[in-house]
């Protein structure tokens, strides 16, 4: 089988892979395929176990706590239905789509496309399904929103008496199957199965597809010559147009509003009809006065350090693109890029997370504050600022000068 690397734009002839075997770029060591074995019953099994817990986890009690007698006891359904009610219908939709309709989707999917019904479907709704498959997955945020949880709980024991519910250790268990799953999806083995005959296309492995004039589909990995994708019909490019200017936009977007997120109040606790707003920074102070190091470390990295380290080293690979030197480090760079992406959320949902849970009227209610839309739009800014980065620019003047 003939696969274009997604990093370097190597062509590798990958042979039969045994059981458990995966094999990597031998250019730049990116990952290509995985082999495993009994891949539709683990992949039914997990989807399964997933649902199970997910739905175990909506209705009883996630969370409860009490302070000067009144207690408060709140399911994640709850919570949802709560947060529409009262606040931002944004935050409302990404705390609906984290924690209910994404896993639903895919594990539904999942199960769709290892059973039976799958072979009725039409060739153009296998395509689209499988197409939308790769589209969702990226956008597991489920493992973040239990560590915002477990931040939540220990902000709140400062202020109130804390007790986990069944439903929490539901999602506990939800969220170690849907991760499971998540690495067991193989799309690769999705699109192959979609009956297409293609002509075989004369190519030099060890150079790269565009090279050899081919394109490889953004979506399937088809490699092409065409400019519609063959198998998927989506658009094909040697490399993502104006990769670098419009990763440029968007982490330079995300810096303008790294300001209004850093400098106005994320939440407002009030306690005893007291209102102490808080920004990121003074949330922090306050955990590392309370002798919460851990979580004051965690908040300081996902939330300080991690978007002033992105954005850093996006434009220390921009500037990268024009030089041949050590394009492997930039590579294994862009991959950390693409790993560290999503855990600045951490605080999103700590604050959604508190907003929905913590609501005992005059006594101790927190409120949502605008810092927190400006961090939600910086934060989406820079995922897509390193998802418009094409990392095979990196190796162009490389293989230019080979
Ligand atoms: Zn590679
Ligand atoms: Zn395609």
């Amino acid at each position: 089988m003939i696969l274009a690397c997604k990093q370097c734009d190597r062509l590798v002839n990958v042979a039969q892979l045994g059981a458990q075997q995966r094999a990597n770029c031998p250019n730049c060591n990116a990952h290509l395929i995985t082999c495993r074995q009994n891949l539709s019953q683990w992949n039914m099994a997990f989807a399964v176990t997933s649902l199970l817990f997910l739905f175990t986890s909506l209705y009883p009690s996630f969370i409860s706590f009490s302070q000067h007698g009144l207690v408060q006891e709140i399911s994640l359904w709850q919570a949802c239905v709560l947060l529409s009610e009262k606040y931002n219908a944004i935050l409302a939709g990404l705390f609906l789509f984290t924690i209910l309709i994404m896993p639903v989707y895919v594990c539904t999917l999942t199960l769709i496309s290892h059973s039976k019904i799958w072979s009725t479907l039409s060739l153009s709704l296998a395509r689209k399904l499988t197409k939308s498959f790769s589209y969702i997955t990226p956008l597991n945020l489920a493992d973040i929103f239990l560590v915002a949880v477990l931040v939540s709980a220990f902000k709140l024991m400062s202020l109130a008496e804390l007790s986990l519910g069944y439903g929490f250790w539901a999602y506990v268990l939800f969220v170690i199957c849907f991760i499971e799953l998540l690495t067991l999806i193989d799309e690769s083995e999705l699109w192959e199965r979609q009956q297409c005959q293609f002509e075989p296309v004369p190519h030099v492995c060890g150079q790269t597809a565009m090279l050899n004039k081919l394109r490889q589909c953004h979506i399937c990995n088809q490699l092409s010559r065409s400019e519609t994708c063959p198998r998927c019909e989506a658009k094909t490019y040697f490399r993502k147009p104006k990769s670098i200017e419009r990763a440029s936009v968007w982490m330079l977007t995300a810096l303008v509003l790294l300001i209004p997120a850093n400098f106005l109040p994320i939440m407002d606790t009030i306690n005893l009809g007291q209102h102490t707003p808080a920004t990121i920074f003074s949330g922090i102070i306050i955990m590392w006065e309370s002798g919460s190091y851990p979580i004051a470390t965690i908040i300081f990295v996902a939330s300080i350090c991690i978007p002033i380290v992105k954005a850093i080293l996006l434009f220390y690979l921009i500037v990268q693109t024009n030089k041949c030197r050590s394009p492997q480090r930039a590579s294994q760079l862009y991959r950390l890029l693409e790993i560290i992406g999503k855990w600045s959320m951490i605080d999103v949902f700590v604050v959604i997370v508190l907003v929905s849970l913590v609501q005992l009227g005059n006594v101790l209610t927190v409120e949502p504050q605008l810092g927190i839309v400006f961090f939600t739009a910086m934060v989406l800014c820079q995922m897509i600022a390193v998802h418009s980065f094409d990392p095979r620019i990196l190796w162009d003047k490389y293989h230019a000068y080979e």
